[in-house]
């Protein structure tokens, strides 16, 4: 699966646009978190590897705008464990090893939309890190 972050402006917000490529393109979409009201949309979704590039082409016809998310990079040789980022993940997408190294998992991750461990990070020890993907273009 590829993590994409699609936003929807004003005009569209509305819309069914995601039900409706769903249905049409007959892809399985994972939305993972979404943030929806009247000036504007944002939706975070896993979508398969090999249905990408229809998918993104699909949602950019409607006027939506697709791009890969931030999502983030544990420096395990900075890492006081201090237990801050396990504290405040909102998805448990970062725990403690029983050694206290730290084991992030990026499946969970919601990545830029959150960024809260970066910032409560002590040590400096994570940062944003830009996905890259070859089919994604015009981000
Ligand atoms: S960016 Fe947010 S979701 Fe991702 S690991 Fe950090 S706190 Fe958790
Ligand atoms: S907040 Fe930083 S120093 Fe503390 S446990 Fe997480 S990565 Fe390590």
């Amino acid at each position: 699966m590829v993590r994409i972050l699609l936003k929807f402006s004003e005009k569209i917000v509305e819309q069914p646009i995601t039900s409706q490529i769903i249905l049409d393109l007959k892809v399985p979409i994972n939305i993972i978190t979404a943030h929806i009201d009247s000036k504007g949309g944002e939706i975070l979704a896993d979508v398969p590897e090999e249905s990408m590039e229809k998918v993104v082409k699909a949602f950019r016809s409607k006027g939506a705008t697709v791009s890969i998310p931030k999502l983030v990079e544990v420096d395990n040789e900075k890492c006081v464990s201090c237990g801050a980022c396990v504290a405040l993940c909102p998805v448990e997408a970062i725990t403690l090893a029983e050694d206290f190294s730290i084991v992030f998992n990026k499946e969970k991750c919601v990545g830029s939309i959150c960024s809260t461990c970066v910032d409560a990070c002590p040590a400096r020890a994570i940062k944003s890190a830009k996905q890259n993907h070859a089919e994604l273009t015009n981000e």
